[in-house]
Order: structure tokens, then C-alpha cells, then sequence
């Protein structure tokens, strides 16, 4: 297929549905996609070209970013390596240290810990024996996880006591790993940012995420009823890391709640999950922001417009028309197959005010077969 006259090439590496949710915004601007992605299937492909080609494979992702006017990921798994050898055809933001550092549990709680950003306490653990010294500190109940590769809630076991040493070692111990305090919060947020090429940011309200199972199911925006001190120091952590990193694009920071204060738990260097309300509920979204911030534009407006909220549908796709009639419901649809726990599509949640969003959430909630928060 001929490429739409007059629009400029935007290479993507990964072609999940946040590549397909980029693509959706920056068609409107002018832009055209090309994706890198293991998979034929990958949902992207209905809104751009897609190579397939394992995300390692340097010779496809070169090919992917030729002719490009801008480079970017949309998965925090690509390898760092890929994304600097495709950097030599097309300008790459955010920068690949930003996936080194979030490929790494280590590398990330250091860089928190050097920056003063509050985190569990934690402990790299390489031996069996490093976990009984590790668990002397931190004490119990901890959390031991992979180092690397870990998402979703994957490669994690909670040990409430050291009985539970032997089998979480047992499951996890081939891996590099890193053990934290468990942290009783009060509940999860996230600070989601965008950082211009100028070194401009700005930031869209910090928003309250219901994790099961280790997967995001439900975001309000804003956090209900958060003070301001917590909604500062959130922002303050997520700004003090865009400038440490020097990044450009969208970046999220998720946190926990706890004791008056907010403890960095992770950062996804992308386009997040929990930022999907702002497709219809804040002046800019995520994704139109992202792209403005890697072409080198000015950024657009983060104010929402209401109250919202996001539920995840895992697994399998709600009854549309059900959704439909569902006032301020808006359902997206990634086209993936069906699979048991699968993000395979999400619904929006838009209010005038918060009384009538959650009275909307729950009718979302009862449709798509979550309990009720
Ligand atoms: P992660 O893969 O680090 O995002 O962890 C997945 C989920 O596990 C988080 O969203 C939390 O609900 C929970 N979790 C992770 N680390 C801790 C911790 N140190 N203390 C309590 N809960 C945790």
C-alpha cells in the first residue's frame, strides 16, 4: 500500500495495543506507523505496517526505523540494544537507558534510592544463603522477584515467614532476584508524566489503580480523596526522574500509598495502562503527547476534563451493546484473540462528576464481570 501523502513515518518497537492506541492518535496529526513485533497477529498491524521479527532481530528493526522522522517503544522489554542500533536511522526517544534501568529491579530501586525517592526496603539476593541474610534485614512478610523480566505480578512470591523460604527459592532461585519489604499500603497510584524535547513536562492528575492477581483491573481519576502532600511528592517523583534521565516522551511511576506518603514501586518508560483515561477525559492523552514530545513538538494541555475512570477487560470482550448503553461508557477493542487473563480490551468511564462516575464504574464492573471496588 502506497503511504498517505504528505504524512510522516513513526517507528514503533512492540505492536501491542499500545502501539495500536499511538497509531490512533497520530493518524489525525499526519503520522503514519510502521511496528516491529514477534508476533503476526500483533494488534498494531491493523493500524500501520508491521514487520515481524523478533525484537532482538537488530537487521528488522533497522528496517522498521528507515525513513522514519521519529523512534520510539511501546514495551519496556525491548532490548536496549535493539533500540540503539535502530537510533542510527531515526531519532529514538525516550532514551534506552530508561529501558535498561526499568529491565532491572536493582538498577531501578538503586536509581530511586541515589535520587532520595522513598521504595520498599530491598536487597539483592543471589544464593540461598544471600535470601536467609536479605530476610534477616528486611524481615517479614517480604516479596521476592525476579530481577528481570518480571511483569504483571509474574516471577513474585510473598513470604510470610521462613517456612516460605524454600519453595520461593525453589520457584524463583535460577534468576538474578531482589527481595523487598512488603508494604502494607494504603492503596496503589500512579504518576504519569510527559517530558518535551525542550525539557518541558507536564503531568496528568495522579490516579488510583485496583490491582488482582498482579494485573491492573480498575484506574479512577483523579485518586479519590488524596491529599495534597501525597499528590505532590507523587508528581515530584516522576518529574525528578524525567530530568535524571534526561527523557523524552511519556512516563509512569507506579506507587504505593503508605503512611501519609508514596513509595516508588516501579517505572514503566512508556505510554501506561493506567494513562488510557485520557483518551477521552483529559485536553491531551498519553498517547498524542508521547508522540509531540518524540517528534520534538510542543505538548498539549494535561487538564482532564472530569472525573473518569478505566476498567480492563482480561480475558474476553464484554457484551458491546451492553457497554453501549452503559451513559459515558466508551469501549476499546484491541482485536486479540481471546485467552484467559488476556488484556484484551479496556472501557472508559467518563462523568461530570465522581458520585455519578463510580455509579457508571459499577455498572461497567457488572458488566465486564469484576467484583465491585
Ligand atoms: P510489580 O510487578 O512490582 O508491579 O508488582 C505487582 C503487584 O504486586 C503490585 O502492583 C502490588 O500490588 C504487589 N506488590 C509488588 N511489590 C510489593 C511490595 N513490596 N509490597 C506489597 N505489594 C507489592
Amino acid at each position: 500500500m502506497e503511504p498517505r501523502p504528505g504524512t510522516d513515518l513513526v517507528a514503533v518497537l512492540g505492536g501491542g495495543q499500545l502501539g495500536q492506541m499511538l497509531a490512533l492518535a497520530g493518524i489525525p496529526l499526519g503520522l503514519r506507523f510502521c511496528f516491529l513485533d514477534p508476533s503476526p497477529d500483533a494488534c498494531a498491524g491493523v493500524v500501520g505496517e508491521l514487520v515481524v521479527g523478533a525484537l532482538d532481530d537488530l537487521d528488522a528493526a533497522r528496517r522498521v526505523a528507515k525513513g522514519a522522522v521519529a523512534l520510539t517503544y511501546e514495551w519496556e522489554g525491548v532490548p536496549a540494544g535493539t533500540a540503539r542500533a535502530a537510533a542510527a536511522l531515526a531519532p529514538l526517544a525516550p532514551p534506552p537507558v530508561a529501558l535498561e534501568v526499568a529491565q532491572d529491579r536493582l538498577a531501578e530501586k538503586s536509581l530511586f534510592a541515589r535520587l532520595g525517592i522513598a521504595t520498599a526496603a530491598f536487597a539483592p539476593v543471589g544464593t540461598r544463603r544471600e535470601l536467609d541474610t536479605a530476610l534477616r534485614t528486611i524481615g517479614f512478610p517480604a516479596v521476592l522477584k525476579t530481577r528481570a523480566g518480571g511483569y504483571d505480578g509474574k516471577g513474585q512470591a510473598v513470604l510470610r515467614g521462613a517456612a516460605d523460604a524454600d519453595a520461593a527459592w525453589a520457584r524463583l532461585g535460577a534468576a538474578p532476584l531482589l527481595l523487598e519489604a512488603f508494604v502494607p499500603f494504603a492503596r496503589e497510584l500512579s504518576a504519569l508524566a510527559v517530558r518535551g524535547a525542550d525539557g518541558t513536562t507536564a503531568v496528568w492528575p495522579v490516579v488510583e489503580n485496583r490491582h488482582a492477581g498482579g494485573i491492573l483491573r480498575v484506574t479512577r481519576a483523579p485518586a479519590p480523596a488524596l491529599g495534597p502532600s501525597v499528590a505532590a511528592r507523587a508528581v515530584d517523583v516522576v518529574t525528578v526522574l524525567l530530568d535524571e534521565l534526561d527523557y523524552v516522551g511519556v512516563l509512569c511511576v507506579e506507587l504505593f500509598e503508605h503512611d501519609g506518603d508514596v513509595l516508588a514501586n516501579e517505572l514503566a518508560p512508556r505510554v501506561h495502562n493506567s494513562g488510557h483515561w485520557t483518551i477521552e477525559a483529559a485536553e491531551t492523552s498519553q498517547f498524542e503527547n508521547h508522540l509531540r514530545a518524540v517528534l520534538g513538538w510542543p505538548l498539549g494541555a494535561t487538564e482532564p476534563r472530569g472525573p473518569a475512570a478505566m476498567v480492563n477487560c482480561l480475558g474476553a470482550l464484554p457484551d458491546r451493546a451492553r457497554i453501549a448503553a452503559i451513559p459515558g461508557a466508551h469501549l476499546h477493542a484491541y482485536g486479540k484473540q481471546p485467552r484467559p487473563g488476556r488484556k484484551v480490551g479496556h472501557v472508559t468511564i467518563t462523568a461530570p462528576d465522581e458520585a455519578t462516575r463510580d455509579a457508571r464504574l459499577a455498572q461497567v464492573l457488572a458488566a465486564v464481570g469484576e467484583p465491585a471496588t
